[in-house]
């Protein structure tokens, strides 16, 4: 006796009419025309079953946010940046949390079971923080959400920014995250990422960082990301996330580069729904899209 049978579904490998078995959580059964009986038994009527969709770049403290206080009007990320400035002092933790709850539930509903959202590390009062820790528990039972520190005005731009980041790992955030390119400077960008992959490695806690979110192609932190990857033995634990600069990097140096993060077991996460939404935006013609390298990658 099984505790649960799924009849007739189809399978990503395209295999149709498939039963699949469930006991004590567990898959134990696919095949067609499964003998066997179960607690609850669900008919799929022949569509898709898989495994569920994982989002790997997600910010939740501004899910549902959506025209608060007003809507970007040039569409660039430094005015997305600059109305999220200003939409912080009027968050509060119940709303934030009320939001963050509705985002997962129309997550799980469309299969999305495991999320990492980062989380703006800048506001000192860590509302956000204290809001998606809070909400990181109460999906636990269904959700698998890991949160990564993120210095969205940057770490060491914005006043107190490292010592914001490191009172929300402190509370129990997952993943140190950064935003070199929103630096001051290229130098304090490097630097940034230096000091993040340095906590990092003392935590033992992986690294996901914003690097290179530009149409710059000297914009050149994920090479500083891997050098410190590769120096400090994370081999397998940081990732860089939009790459977008990579799109109108000269050709020759990302032959380069994209070994070097090989080397340094440094992962990409690309974003093509907002970036190809994002970037360009200064261009005239041609407008370029600001999509990383991902056959290459
Ligand atoms: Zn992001």
């Amino acid at each position: 006796m099984l505790d649960l049978i799924l009849r007739n579904c189809t399978l990503t490998d395209g295999r149709t009419g498939i039963d699949i078995g469930i006991e004590a959580d567990r898959i134990v059964a696919v095949m067609p025309n499964l003998v066997a009986t179960a607690g609850e038994t669900i008919e799929a009527g022949g569509q898709l079953v898989t495994a569920p969709f994982v989002d790997a770049h997600f910010h939740m403290d501004s899910t549902l946010s959506y025209g608060l206080p007003r809507i970007n009007q040039s569409g660039t990320l430094l005015e997305g940046i600059a109305l999220w400035g200003e939409l912080k002092p009027f968050l509060t933790q119940e709303l934030l949390v009320e939001r963050a709850l509705a985002y997962c539930d129309w997550a799980v509903a469309k299969g999305l079971l495991a999320i990492r959202s980062h989380v703006d590390v800048c506001d000192p009062r860590l509302l956000a923080v204290d809001a998606l820790l809070h909400v990181r528990d109460k999906v636990k039972p269904y959700l698998d959400l890991q949160l990564v520190a993120f210095p969205q005005d940057g770490l060491l731009r914005a006043p107190g920014g490292l010592a914001n980041l490191i009172r929300a790992l402190d509370k129990g955030v997952d993943v140190v995250g950064g935003i070199p390119h929103f630096e001051r400077t290229m130098s304090e960008g490097a630097e940034s990422v230096r000091i993040l992959c340095e906590l990092a490695a003392e935590r033992g806690l992986r690294v996901d960082m914003h690097c290179d979110e530009s149409d710059d192609p000297m914009s050149r932190h994920i090479e500083t990301l891997a050098f410190h990857a590769q120096r400090l033995g994370m081999q397998g634990r940081v990732t860089g996330s939009h790459l977008t600069s990579m799109h109108s990097m000269d050709n020759y140096y990302v032959s380069k580069l994209i070994p070097l993060m090989h080397e340094a077991g440094v992962a990409a996460i690309a974003n093509p729904l907002i970036n190809i939404t994002l970037q360009g935006r200064h261009d005239s013609y041609p407008k370029r899209r600001g999509m990383t390298r991902v056959p290459e990658l």
